[in-house]
């Protein structure tokens, strides 16, 4: 493959016409007292930045998307009639879950792995990727939260995580993580925690920070809404049967949430 980015051409948009778009919702007027998001859904880059220099393989692991996690969600929000909202496009290009100010908003570097196609970029390549990307996707989460102003709310940030990171095996098959308002998050780790034969995280692997995560300080806490952020072992959702046994544990989960 091509691994050359061209430097000297702008484009005007990130997005080509017959490119998907930043964000995709579904399930919009679902009944749930559940709004889903999947930050991580995609490891789609624009065509415009040629793979940021990477090989597909390297866009195919971990640091690239969040594997399975999208699946999941998913079938979560069918199996809820819970609304959904998951972005288009690789954490690589910008990461929907890092404030804009963060390092790792547009990483030149993930778990190891130099990008190419982020080194040093200018302003207006930045701007780009924040208001063809970050912007709308964050704009639909807040126009769907907007629209639910009278309505229970709870908000669950669904991602995956590595079963081995620092060569460090980690020893959750799912975490659920909180930030200051551990509300909900609570309940969810109870209601996981039913069943014995799974290792339930308690603000693991991730705690939450401000600095560096987005979803449940932004659209969750600053709104006064219960948010979590759910993290699934990769290992336990690389098949069909796997993403359905998961969805079906959250889903039973949740539904204990009042
Ligand atoms: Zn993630």
């Amino acid at each position: 493959m091509d691994n050359e980015i061209n430097k000297n051409i702008s484009p005007i948009k990130l997005l080509a016409d017959d490119e998907p778009p930043a964000f995709e919702i579904v399930n919009t007027t679902g009944s749930s007292q559940f709004v889903l998001v999947c930050d991580h859904a995609s490891k789609r880059v624009p065509l415009c930045l040629n793979n940021l220099g990477l090989t597909d393989e390297q866009l195919d692991d971990h640091v690239g998307w969040d594997p399975g996690a999208a699946e999941v969600a998913r079938l979560l929000s069918k199996n809820l009639n819970a609304p959904l909202v998951l972005s288009g496009y690789s954490r690589l290009v910008i990461d929907c879950n890092r404030p804009l100010q963060s390092v790792q908003s547009i990483p030149e570097q993930s778990a190891g792995v130099m990008v190419p196609g982020n080194q040093k970029i200018n302003e207006e390549e930045r701007a780009l990727r924040v208001n063809d990307l970050f912007h709308p996707y964050h704009n639909a989460i807040t126009e769907l939260l907007e629209s639910r102003k009278n309505r229970t709310t709870f908000l669950l940030s669904i991602h995956s995580f590595t079963p081995v990171l620092n060569n460090q095996q980690r020893p959750w098959n799912i975490g659920v993580s909180f930030w200051r308002d551990n509300y909900f998050a609570k309940k969810l780790i109870t209601a996981l925690s039913q069943s014995k034969d799974i290792v339930v995280g308690d603000n693991e692997p991730y705690a939450i920070d401000a600095e560096f995560d987005y979803a449940v300080p932004v659209h969750g806490e600053a709104r006064g809404l219960p948010s979590a952020m759910l993290e699934i072992r990769q290992d336990g959702i690389r098949s069909v049967e796997g993403v359905a046994n998961w969805a079906g544990r959250i889903t039973q989960a949740c539904l204990q949430i009042k």
